[in-house]
């Protein structure tokens, strides 16, 4: 296939991740191109987000690098502010995107020590060809909802839909509906079906750190003076049983290890309490303490032996990363579940002008971190060739000089 644009720098993903690399890059004087499969930047925010969900840390700590957010923003951004703030963004830091190109493979090319990059022009169907020097993955790590398989689940005769599906609680004013999954859009997504009237079920199988923004606000403000996650945990701790007092009594069982040691360490995030935990001591909201087992008509069957009838399924059961349907290379720097395979913060640089950003669960604030440690090194790689020149004839012109 014949290339159609030969770049220095390709990024696959306009999400937050692919244009503040843009933009970092662009500040440097590095030209690069975002391949976008969807039709806008940011589209999580705008396809695949419910319509209440307002950012979980302050605006402070969710803005892209060099771009904060006006003192007149709420300190919680409501989505629809966060995608139009991107879209300013990318026009901001001239971005230079395509959209609606699917990236279905990328490889190196020793011989030319190029990105072969093939996409597709979803618009007309059209094979595409890229040819970069660096490749960055920004192609997020929510980029697929997450299904689990639960026998009977397809013939369950009401709505089953994903939290990347869910918008709002229209329609489910006085319906039975079992929330799965306890994250932040599993509790959040609880919180807007009971205050919309309907009677609500959530299915927690796993431990969880609920906290609340305030909280968690205080909790980066220490990590920000450099205070240990361990002092941190006990303090957030100490907070929230002021807060929520014991929440294992109805139901949300605390991890033993401290909810900021467990974000730093693991994946685990701490769920933002947004009104739900309130409607759970109301009994607005009824806690399962189990797992989904199966389901027999519209009877859902718990790894408890519960059994309850439901009219409605939200299924709050996550995401994951695809990465590897198209990535080409073995160096190690995505991991098989499409990831980073490397911890924070050895996880952002593989081999042959390889990157990724916003693929260790560190959200936004992880995006920007990722954006200028990635610009910073490919500027420097690409000026450094040039200092040499400079340097040589500098010398060259000496010597002749003084000969
Ligand atoms: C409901 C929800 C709420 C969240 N709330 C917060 C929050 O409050 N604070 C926070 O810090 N984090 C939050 N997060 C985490 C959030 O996902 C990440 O912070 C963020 O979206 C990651 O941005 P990204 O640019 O890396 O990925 P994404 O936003 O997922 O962008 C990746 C882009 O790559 C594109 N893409 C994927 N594959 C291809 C391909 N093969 N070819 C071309 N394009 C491709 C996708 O279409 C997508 O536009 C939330 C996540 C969800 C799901």
């Amino acid at each position: 296939m014949a290339v159609v644009a030969e770049e220095e720098v390709i990024i696959v993903g306009a999400g937050q991740s692919g244009i503040a690399v843009a933009a970092c890059l662009s500040l440097r004087g590095v030209r690069s191109l975002v391949l976008e499969r969807d039709d806008c930047v940011g589209s999580l925010w705008r396809k695949r987000a419910y319509d209440r969900l307002h950012l979980h840390l302050a605006k402070k700590y969710c803005a892209l690098p060099h771009l904060p957010h006006p003192d007149e923003a709420p300190t919680y951004l409501p989505r629809d502010d966060f995608a139009r703030y991107l879209d300013g963004y990318a026009a901001r830091f001239a971005v230079r995107t395509r959209l609606r190109r699917e990236v279905r493979s990328a490889r190196f090319d020793a011989g030319s020590g190029r990105w072969e990059v093939e996409a597709v022009d979803l618009a007309t169907g059209r094979p595409e060809a890229y040819a970069a020097r660096f490749l960055v993955v920004a192609s997020g790590e929510n980029d697929e909802k997450f299904v689990p398989e639960v026998p009977g689940l397809e013939a369950f005769p009401g709505p089953v839909v994903h939290a990347a599906e869910y918008r709002s609680a229209e329609g489910m004013r006085g319906k039975a509906v079992l929330v799965v999954g306890c994250g932040n859009s599993g509790m959040e997504i609880a919180y807007d079906l009971a205050a919309a009237g309907a009677v609500t079920s959530i299915a927690v199988r796993s431990e969880l750190h609920l906290v609340s923004k305030e909280i968690w606000n205080v909790a980066m403000a220490l990590y920000g003076y450099h205070v240990p996650a361990w002092v941190i945990d006990k303090l957030v701790l100490l907070m929230c049983a002021v807060v929520f007092g014991d929440t294992a009594r109805h139901g949300l069982r605390r991890p033993a290890v401290g909810p900021f040691t467990l974000k730093l360490t693991t994946p685990a995030y701490p769920v933002f309490d947004v009104g739900t935990y309130a409607k759970i001591r109301s009994g607005e909201v009824r806690v399962l303490p189990a797992a989904v087992k199966s389901v027999r008509g519209n009877v859902v069957e718990f790894a408890d032996g519960g059994r309850h009838p439901f009219d409605a399924i939200v299924l709050a059961t996550g995401y994951r990363s695809t990465v590897r349907r198209w990535l080409k290379s073995e160096d190690g720097l995505i991991g098989d579940d499409g990831m980073a395979a490397r911890g924070y913060p050895e996880h952002w640089k593989g081999a042959n002008g390889l990157y990724c950003a916003g693929m260790v669960r560190r959200g936004i604030y992880g995006s920007c971190e990722d954006a200028e440690l990635i610009a910073g090194d490919i500027s420097e790689l690409l000026l450094r060739p040039k200092q040499q020149d400079q340097g040589d004839a500098a010398a060259a012109a000496a010597h002749t000089n003084g000969s």
